[in-house]
């Protein structure tokens, strides 16, 4: 069995398939699980960048997978192979769990994202922190969407919101709040409402409470090394612009001839199979996810999707009947955090709940992160579920 990718969803898939017992292959162009969720954390300095990551190392010693450090280049589904920097590996079956690139938007460089290449996080550290000895500034927040796929949007608003949040607590935790202007920026009428009608009725709270301007419903025409600049030619002025980009399909991906939507993201059945292909499966982010209107690419799904596609390999490869669908377990779960506490936010297709946590929200969160690492790592046994 072969792996592509070494995040969520395939680091839970090698684990899963090796407890049913298979040869497994991991192969990630980094030698590290990062553990995105927590990383709002690192700009404000609450948590050291390296205890954001898992070594593959470990995890492949732990579960007993084998972990190839390269990068894919090619999927060749013909000869069921893939091309790597530095070898060609075979497979009988391929998990596919590249993640996704971004959409591109003019002057994208200017900016930095909490939601791609894990350095970044340390780099608005230090930007961040260079603000803070200035003692003044102007900071613009923001995430985009891709219209050719609402679930690639999605909660991905959620890191931005925290890391406004939690900027506005360490400024105040500073001492120099007051001298800085902290913007929220997106180009949809209604940014958030993914998460459901309920947590976006009170956004409008936390951006008073923590002293948030909003500038949305604008399509962003450029960025510009000290501005955000919109479709009608209004601007907001940055010092340090941070924005999640909207989801794009990953470019190896692209460059394949596997069967994609219209953003690039490969298009699956409810068993995390490929379209048309007997012994090919995509999970996480870089699939399609097929759903409600408000479906999103978030890590628990990918964990779902890890699951479901080892289950269902399996339960081929053993002559069983049964089969499991992801589409039974989409739901959006998250622990919005703000620094100083949380709001737990969760919507199924019956219920959309919110239920703030001052403080305790806050050390939820840092709980969950403890858990989702010392139990991947076999330190502490798994909760049925999670
Ligand atoms: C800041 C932030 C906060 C988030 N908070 C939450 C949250 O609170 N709750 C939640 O459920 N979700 C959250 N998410 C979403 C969640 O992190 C993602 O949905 C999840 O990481 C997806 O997992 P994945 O394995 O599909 O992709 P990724 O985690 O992106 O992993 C992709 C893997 O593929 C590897 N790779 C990529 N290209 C290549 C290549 N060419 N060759 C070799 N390897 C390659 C990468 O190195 C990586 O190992 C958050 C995301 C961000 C960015």
């Amino acid at each position: 069995m072969l792996v592509l990718g070494g995040g969520f969803a395939g680091v839970e898939s090698a684990i899963q398939l090796r407890k049913y017992g298979y040869n497994v292959s991991l192969v990630s162009n980094r030698d590290f699980l990062f553990v995105y969720p927590i990383s709002i954390w690192v700009p404000t300095q609450k948590i050291k960048f390296e205890d954001v990551q898992i070594p593959l190392k470990t995890l492949s010693r732990k579960h007993g997978f084998t972990l190839i450090v390269d990068e894919v280049k090619q999927i060749d589904q013909q000869n069921n192979r893939v091309i790597l920097g530095r070898e060609t590996v075979d497979y009988d079956f391929l998990f596919i769990a590249l993640g996704m690139d971004k959409v591109y938007t003019k002057g994208l460089e200017f900016t930095h994202s909490i939601c791609g290449k894990p350095a970044e996080a340390l780099v608005i550290q230090e930007k961040l922190q260079k603000l803070v000895e200035k003692g003044h500034g102007k900071i613009a927040i923001g995430f985009g969407g891709n219209p050719n796929d609402p679930t690639a949007t999605g909660v991905r608003g959620g890191p931005a919101f925290e890391l406004l949040f939690n900027i506005s607590h360490f400024l105040k935790g500073k001492g120099v709040r007051q001298n800085f202007e902290l913007k929220f920026f997106a180009p949809m009428k209604e940014p958030g409402k993914k998460m459901g009608d309920k947590p976006y009725k009170k956004l409008d709270i936390f951006f008073k409470r923590y002293k948030v301007t909003p500038f949305v419903g604008k399509k962003i025409k450029e960025f510009t090394p000290n501005s955000v600049v919109f479709e009608d030619d209004s601007h907001i002025e940055s010092d340090l612009t941070i924005f999640i980009s909207g989801g794009d399909g990953h470019r190896v991906i692209k460059e394949s001839s596997l069967p994609v939507n219209p953003a690039g993201f490969v298009s699956i059945n409810e068993l995390c199979r490929v379209e048309g292909q007997k012994n090919i499966y995509a999970i996480g982010d870089v699939a399609a996810i097929e759903g409600p209107t408000w479906a999103s690419k978030q890590g628990h799904i990918a964990e779902v999707m890890a699951s479901v596609s080892a289950y269902n390999v399996h339960q081929e490869l053993s002559d069983k009947g049964k089969r499991k669908s992801y589409w039974e377990k989409l739901h959006i779960i998250c622990v919005m955090d703000s620094g100083d506490g949380a709001a737990f936010i969760s919507r199924t297709n019956h219920k959309e709940t919110i239920i703030p946590l001052p403080i305790l929200g806050h050390w939820l969160k840092k709980a969950w992160g403890f858990y989702y690492k010392q139990s991947k790592l076999k330190r502490i046994p798994r909760i049925p579920g999670m």
